[in-house]
């Protein structure tokens, strides 16, 4: 038996991905350029959208998103505390106030209710999380956001190629906002993308990402006319560079892989632990499936040990799991935050743990993971 330690995430990435990147490098053109174009354009046909835009991260989609929403100070954001803390994060970069809603016990995600129970008159829009790659159900929030006339920021951060009855997630949505950090599935080291329907969020997006510049460096090269850029309002420097695109490309070429591949190792999960008394494994909700970007496991009081002494359990095994996703208000950073009872967010963060799950995991691997469960869960 193997003692290797078992991490949680590894990127799937090889000498396809090494290629793009110095192509793009010995190309010349490394900041933003014909790279990125290619691969907004791929991602956002990859997940139903019409615009793609490519920026530095998550973190910098989600703030453009909502200064693209023209929210500051006084306006309020309805977020999951349960999230990683830049969703909330990003509502504070805008000078507006998160407002932190519940979640629901079996998928980590807002909904219609949890969100109506925290809505205020000032509330200015609905901030929702795909958890973990779990899908939110966008079609009860974008109908009940509809009625309350607010719009819906998708942070789909885990969630590519994971999908809502049948349609990926990212179709249909106002605003969407992506991750390709390395504990997500396609990753370019760092960067985001945002992606949307709508023809002039899109172009006002392009322009903040860019200085607030109205034409792109990439245009002014291409041009053989002088073009005097104009700068129409203050924008930032969010861009993502070609060697990112390029790698991205690749790693997009894969994704149907990964997922298959994930779908596959979470089914082994479902079949092997299921049965545990005590222990809660995460599974697609009712209104769609995931891409297993997190796998966790839910403990409840049947369970003969604690979370924390289970990862410790895990780590002396060789294996890395992670503490369940996190809840945002328990952060010294939003010590001082008001918000409303938390119940089900603080139980998930509490009880939950994130297992290894990665593309090259080997069920050899998978089952010593779950042979340290067991025995934990017989003690
Ligand atoms: C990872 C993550 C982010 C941040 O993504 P970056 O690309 O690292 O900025 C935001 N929201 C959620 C839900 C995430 O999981």
């Amino acid at each position: 038996m193997s003692t290797d330690r078992i991490a949680v995430m590894i990127p799937w990435l090889g000498e396809e991905e090494a290629k793009a990147a110095s192509d793009a490098v010995l190309s010349g053109w490394v900041a933003q350029g014909p790279r990125v174009a290619a691969f907004e354009k791929a991602f956002a046909e990859r997940v139903g959208a019409e615009h793609g835009i490519a920026v530095s991260s998550c973190t910098t989609a989600l703030h453009l998103s909502l200064v693209a929403l023209g929210l500051g100070p006084g306006d309020e954001v309805v977020v999951p505390s349960l999230s990683f803390i830049a969703t909330a994060n990003a509502v504070r970069y805008v000078g507006a106030e998160p407002v932190f809603a519940d979640v629901d016990l079996a998928t980590g995600n807002l909904t219609p209710a949890t969100v109506d129970a925290v809505r205020t008159p000032n509330t200015k829009a609905v901030l929702a999380v795909h958890q973990g790659g779990v899908p939110a159900d966008v079609t009860a929030l974008r109908s009940a956001c509809a009625d309350w006339d607010l719009p819906l920021v998708e942070d789909a951060a885990c969630a590519i190629g994971s999908t809502v009855g049948g349609k990926p997630v990212g179709h249909g949505a106002l605003l969407a906002a992506w991750s390709f950090h390395p504990r997500k599935l396609v990753t370019t080291g760092e960067g985001g993308m945002l992606t949307t329907d709508d023809a002039e969020w899109a172009a006002r997006l392009r322009r903040l990402r860019e200085h607030g510049m109205n034409a792109s460096a990439a245009e002014r090269h291409a041009s053989n006319k002088p073009v005097l850029e104009q700068y129409l309002e203050v924008g930032f420097n969010y861009r993502m560079t070609d060697v990112q695109a390029a790698i991205g490309m690749v790693q997009l070429g894969k994704l149907d892989a990964m997922i298959a591949r994930r779908r596959e190792l979470a089914a082994r999960y479902d079949a092997l632990l299921g049965d545990v008394p005590g222990l809660t494994v995460v599974r697609d909700p009712g209104h769609g499936q995931s891409n297993f970007q997190s796998y966790w496991v839910l403990l409840d009081e049947d369970f003969p040990v604690g979370r924390d002494e289970l990862l410790g359990a895990l780590a002396d095994a060789g294996v890395s799991a992670r503490r369940g996703i996190m809840a945002a208000h328990l952060e010294p950073a939003y010590a001082d935050h008001p918000h409303a009872p938390l119940p089900v967010t603080e139980r998930i963060t509490r009880d939950s743990l994130i297992l290894p799950l990665f593309h090259t995991m080997t069920e050899a691997q998978q089952d010593r993971v779950v042979a340290t469960l067991r025995e934990q869960g017989r003690r």
